[in-house]
């Protein structure tokens, strides 16, 4: 039974939480969308803005023996209407995909399928995504979102589950519940992706110092590998990789049992370098025009980049 560790009420540097803040903004979305200045940035996280172009960079991943997880990007939908139009493009993108690459799988934000508008068609539109995938034998991983959605992100997913446990979903180390919510799994638990968690969250709900949640997600690290199914490893912090690599010498389970995944566009040569060790890697893969949240997320993860974002927003 994993346990947390840290109760901390240390707040996340004052780059970080602008950036976050970035993320939601209208405006800066705007200007920032039109830039050319953002191109190269652009260009460094995310693999174009069509299928098509996605699916080129996962055949190159794929020739170093990268596997990926495609994401289509564009979180806020405002209407039914939207969201099932984005459950046909994500069904799309599997019937596109599955004949290129055996191994992808799709993620894919709940928020996108609609749970803002009605958690009811959500849960119908996330049934129709996995009946695809397994129609052509891939599989989805359920991304986790701010807490203000996280709660019913879940409880969806465990609905879903029960039909369709290939499914993965994304756990949070960060987050003051995730004790509570993979122990109530029970004796059916789930496979995840272990991440630290992107966003600016409360300290009632999250654990905020960066030292104690590197140290919880090794925490959850370990517990995973001994006890759920195919985890995998969403980071790209050696000290947690390490903690990773150790605990699986140590309980004798194999390089290929579990995965470790990174984001594209960031630390390529170690990406290599595990599965030059034997290791399985998956790159997490966004496409699409809707760029804007996912980006100012990443450049929240590394406060240097906070010089370069707003460089390319006030300059235009
Ligand atoms: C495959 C994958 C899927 C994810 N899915 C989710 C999700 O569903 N929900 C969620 O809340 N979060 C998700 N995340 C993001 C995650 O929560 C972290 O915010 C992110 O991975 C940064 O944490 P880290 O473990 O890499 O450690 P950090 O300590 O943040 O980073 C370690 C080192 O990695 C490098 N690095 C990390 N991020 C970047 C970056 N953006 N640009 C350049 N260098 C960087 C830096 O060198 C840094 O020093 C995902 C991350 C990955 C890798």
């Amino acid at each position: 039974m994993p346990q947390t560790l840290y109760s901390d009420q240390k707040g996340i540097p004052v780059p970080n939480k602008l950036l976050l803040a970035a993320s939601e903004n209208k405006k800066l979305e705007r200007i920032a969308t039109k830039s050319k200045l953002t191109r190269p940035i652009v260009q460094r996280y995310v693999a174009g803005t069509t299928l098509a172009e996605a699916l080129d960079v996962t055949e190159q991943l794929n020739s170093v023996g990268i596997d990926v997880s495609l994401d289509l990007l564009g979180e806020s939908v405002h209407d039914l209407k939207q969201s099932e139009a984005a459950t046909a493009e994500y069904i799309r993108v599997i019937e596109g995909m599955a004949p290129r690459s055996a191994s992808a799988t799709v993620s894919v934000k709940l928020s996108q399928l609609g749970i803002v508008i009605s958690s009811e068609s959500c849960e119908k539109n996330l049934r129709r995504l996995l009946e695809a995938a397994r129609a052509h034998g891939c599989e989805v991983e359920v991304d986790m979102e701010h807490s203000s959605v996280g709660r019913e992100t879940l409880e969806i997913f465990r609905r879903c589950h029960v039909e369709y446990p290939e499914t993965r979903v994304a756990i949070q180390a960060c987050m003051r519940s995730t004790f509570q919510d993979l122990y109530e799994f029970g004796d059916k638990p789930p496979k995840i992706r272990l991440v630290k968690g992107a966003f600016d969250e409360k300290v009632d709900v999250a654990i905020l110092d960066r030292d104690d949640v590197t140290a919880q997600y090794q925490h959850f690290a370990k517990w995973a590998l001994a006890n759920l199914p195919d985890p995998a490893f969403g980071t790209h912090d050696d000290a947690c990789i390490e903690t990773v690599k150790r605990t699986a010498r140590e309980l004798g389970i194999d390089k290929r049992s579990f995965e470790f995944q990174m984001l594209q566009g960031v630390r390529r040569e170690l990406q290599e370098e595990l599965v030059r060790e034997g290791y399985r890697v998956r790159v997490y893969l966004p496409y699409g025009t809707e760029w804007y949240p996912y980006l100012t997320r990443r450049m929240a993860e590394k406060p240097a980049n906070l010089l370069l974002f707003l460089r390319s927003v006030v300059g235009s």
